[in-house]
């Protein structure tokens, strides 16, 4: 009788160490001129967000702070055909134009395998170095301690990171303790506003779920999460909503197929379809975008192509002039809560005012939403957005937070 295969893991890491040192010092007199220029009251830098803010005032000395970035959804494709998940850094105390270039990305650990990474595996090395950077690392004749600030990744990936139910499973949410509700054989998340989870009391519930016998989920927690293991890493603060998938690969082009593609089959927002869509159509091809945009609209029948850049173009620049007088006035009113909110949190300048305005926004667009569509469309995405602005909160603006898929598309 052969012998089961043997499943060979493909993993490579990279040490972050002199990769952090190296753009450090390549940048340092823009470092030290930007850090000059925060304001200090504003919270739209990271380093100006309520999570760096309190890991400064409980440590003294200097200290970088980091953000991790992976896709799962991405799969980078390579030559031998065999999906390569990355795992990349960016150093936070750099200004934000250099600190997403793709050449300033550090590169900490790639994935070679078919299917979904085994997230303990392919972070344990990363996380063993952070806990020893945590203790410090010389820069010169500086000593800087290495405190990892967010890990941005999809809905999907997220969940894995956390060890928690994905968004189809009874507490789906890596945020709150929203139950979810079946609707039609889905889980879906009716306008809710449910208790948030907390970093110690999440840590407590995942000992105990490794601790009982039969590991059973509770509160959709599965078990311990690897990121326990990282220093003042806040589990909950730290795994933001990801604004790429969920504003617009998700809410945007949610919006998009119930109102111009009448994807639902059972509601009819635009009167006569066919010829709405060619006047949707010929409006996008006449609009003349500035041009500082990357791309030009492509036509509304290859939306199924669109990148997330393009549906961030449509949701703050075309939407409302291609739709206005197309729609009933309560769903435009809807949408444009919704890119308002998203329009305030991208910008650079975000004070406590505007965070409170955008909060009051939101929940009123989620409510709204299930008024207009009804519960069967109150997916996962929908409910996410009501914490957006919470992660505007801890995180500073939208931008701090964007999936390597994002990044790849634009250029800061
Ligand atoms: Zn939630």
């Amino acid at each position: 009788m052969d012998a089961a295969p043997v499943r060979m893991i493909f993993l490579i890491t990279f040490p972050l160490e002199q990769q952090i040192r190296d753009i450090y010092l390549k940048y340092s007199q823009q470092t030290i001129k930007y850090e000059k220029q925060i304001e200090e009251n504003d919270i739209s830098d990271i380093n100006r967000g309520l999570l760096a803010r309190s890991i400064f005032s409980r440590n003294t000395g200097r200290i970088i702070t980091l953000s991790a970035n992976e896709d799962a959804a991405a799969g980078y494709k390579c030559t031998n055909k065999k999906p390569i998940y990355p795992l990349f850094v960016t150093v936070n105390n750099l200004p934000p134009k250099l600190r997403f270039d793709q050449n300033n990305l550090i590169l900490a650990s790639l994935w070679f395998n078919k299917g979904k990474p085994n997230m303990a595996l392919f972070h344990k090395k990363f996380v063993l170095e952070l806990q020893r950077l945590h203790n410090g690392m010389q820069i010169e004749a500086q000593t800087y301690k290495i405190v990892l600030l967010q890990c941005c990744l999809d809905s999907i990936g997220r969940c894995e990171l956390f060890c928690s139910k994905q968004f189809n499973g009874r507490y789906g949410c890596t945020i709150c303790m929203h139950p979810g509700k079946l609707v039609c054989k889905q889980m879906k998340y009716p306008y809710q506003r449910a208790k948030l989870r907390e970093d110690v009391t999440t840590r407590r519930l995942m000992i105990q779920v490794e601790e009982f016998e039969t590991r059973e989920p509770r509160f959709g927690i599965k078990g311990l999460s690897v990121l326990v293991g990282l220093p003042e890493f806040d589990i909950i603060k730290g795994l933001p909503v990801d604004y790429t998938h969920m504003a617009l690969l998700g809410i945007t082009r949610t919006i998009w197929e119930i109102l111009v593609e009448n994807s639902s089959g059972n509601i009819q927002r635009l009167r006569n379809t066919s010829i709405v869509k060619k006047t949707i159509g010929d409006r996008f091809t006449s609009m003349r975008l500035p041009s500082s945009f990357s791309r030009r609209m492509r036509k509304p029948d290859e939306y199924l192509k669109f990148k997330a850049s393009e549906w961030e173009t449509i949701l703050l620049h075309c939407i409302y002039p291609c739709l206005a007088d197309l729609l009933p006035a309560t769903y435009m009113n809807n949408v444009m809560m919704f890119a308002t909110v998203v329009f305030l949190l991208l910008e650079l300048n975000i004070s406590r005012s505007t965070l409170l305005k955008c909060q009051k926004l939101m929940d009123q667009f989620v409510e709204d939403f299930e008024k207009l569509y009804g519960e069967s469309f109150m997916l996962y995405n929908v409910h996410l957005s009501g914490h957006l602005v919470q992660n505007g909160r801890n995180l500073g603006a939208l931008r701090n937070s964007l999936s390597s898929r994002m990044k790849t598309e634009t250029v800061c």
